[in-house]
């Protein structure tokens, strides 16, 4: 049946052309201007992920000739002065701070109208977020109270040179696909990045800039959610892969969870973490969370060693960012061979413990004093 006759007959079908989407900027939106971070923090700590993505503001606003800024909410005895002027050094040149005691921890309503109130009267044209739990969890609720649009979970931001709009990457369809998107006629535009995907930015000594105070207007009884008590999960900083220094991996070529062993004690040795491809996690050998790739997680360690992996694209963007890869692997013409910075053609089987052994032998050299000094 031709499409266009079904839809005639369905009698109160609205077809939406193309033509009807909105797709310049509104007059009123052209004001909007600068690129901000919201700055994460739990007790105390900023969150990497926020230095990281004013790196990545800083860039986005130099093609763009405008200012980056931070926003850091928070309670009345929390240092977010001290973390504006960690943030001045980072790149940003105003810092957006509101203290309230309705701010003390986490909780999507009071967070989300600090944002959505400063947006509304200072206009940034970019708003980036951590993709962390809580940065997912408020990027949704600002953009929907402020109906703008929102890239989640990005792996690259650049600006589009006709529109100078944020082009925002993210992977889609479980990873098969990798999507640009942007917001063309709503500002601002914005968009959640993963943690480690984008590299940590250099300390400019010296930089300061402007600390603009707020107000949050809202108190206790207006707000639903009530934080009792903030019980930590025993098990969530157990796997730190994002930001281990030290990784061993192991793939589908160490053939079952047995001999993945090897892989964790070598890491144990390094201090390191245990990664794995995504076909080891599917076979249940260990858990997601040690999944490196597209449709895992994205590692920057100093050094990465992977062992009987093939190389596959998908795993390759989760990792090729570390600063040395040494890779094992018995076919010499595996992809990995082409990006890692060490190739050791071999069984994993065989080199895993001694390499293992090998790495303890050294550094019990070096505890004891013993090492013998190489000119
Ligand atoms: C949409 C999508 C998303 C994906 N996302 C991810 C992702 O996030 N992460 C990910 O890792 N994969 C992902 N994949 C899967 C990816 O395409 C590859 O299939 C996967 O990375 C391969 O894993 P592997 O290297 O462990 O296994 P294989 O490709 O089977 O490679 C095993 C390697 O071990 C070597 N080997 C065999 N025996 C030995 C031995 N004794 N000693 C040393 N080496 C040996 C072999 O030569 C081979 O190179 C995704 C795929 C799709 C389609």
């Amino acid at each position: 049946m031709n499409s266009s006759v079904g839809l005639d007959n369905m009698p109160n079908t609205t077809v939406r052309k193309s033509s009807n989407r909105h797709l310049e900027l509104p007059e009123h939106l052209k004001t909007y201007k600068g690129v901000w971070v919201f700055l994460e923090h739990d007790q105390g700590q900023v969150h990497s992920v926020s230095w990281e993505l004013l790196g990545e503001a800083y860039k986005l606003a130099d093609k763009l000739g405008s200012e980056v800024a931070i926003v850091a909410l928070g309670g009345p005895e929390e240092p977010l002065e001290q973390f504006a002027t960690e943030a001045f050094g980072f790149g940003a040149n105003k810092a957006y701070v509101i203290h309230d005691p309705v701010l003390r921890g986490y909780r999507n309503e009071p967070f989300t109208k600090g944002l959505t109130d400063l947006v509304s009267k200072y206009r940034p044209e970019i708003l980036l977020l951590g993709a962390t739990t809580m940065g997912r969890d408020l990027a949704g609720s600002v953009a929907t109270t402020l109906s703008t649009g929102l890239t989640a979970d990005c792996t690259s931001l650049s600006i589009d040179s006709t529109s100078r709009a944020l082009a925002a990457t993210r992977p889609t369809f479980g990873g098969s696909l990798l999507c640009t998107i942007m917001t063309l006629a709503c500002r601002p535009q914005m968009a959640t990045v993963r943690p480690r995907v984008m590299a940590m930015p250099p300390v400019q000594t010296g930089r300061c800039g402007q600390i603009i105070h707020e107000q949050l207007g809202m108190i206790e009884s207006d707000i639903v959610t009530k934080l009792l008590n903030f019980i930590t999960d025993s098990k969530s900083n157990q796997i730190n892969l994002p930001y281990a220094d030290v990784i061993v991996s192991g793939g589908k070529g160490l053939k079952n969870p047995e001999n993945f062993k090897l892989v964790f004690n070598l890491a144990r040795v390094l201090g390191g973490e245990v990664g794995a491809t995504r076909p080891c996690v599917q076979a249940g050998w260990v858990e997601a969370e040690r999944q490196v790739g597209q449709t895992g997680k994205t590692v920057r360690p100093k050094l990465y060693i992977a062992a009987g992996i093939s190389g596959a694209i998908q795993h390759r963007v989760g990792m090729e960012s570390s600063d040395v890869i040494v890779a094992i692997n018995t076919d010499e013409n595996a992809p990995i061979f082409d990006y890692a910075h060490y190739g050791i053609v071999g069984d994993a089987m065989q080199l895993l413990p001694a390499l293992t052994q090998a790495c303890e032998d050294h550094l019990a050299q070096h505890k004891s004093g013993h090492m013998r000094v190489v000119k």
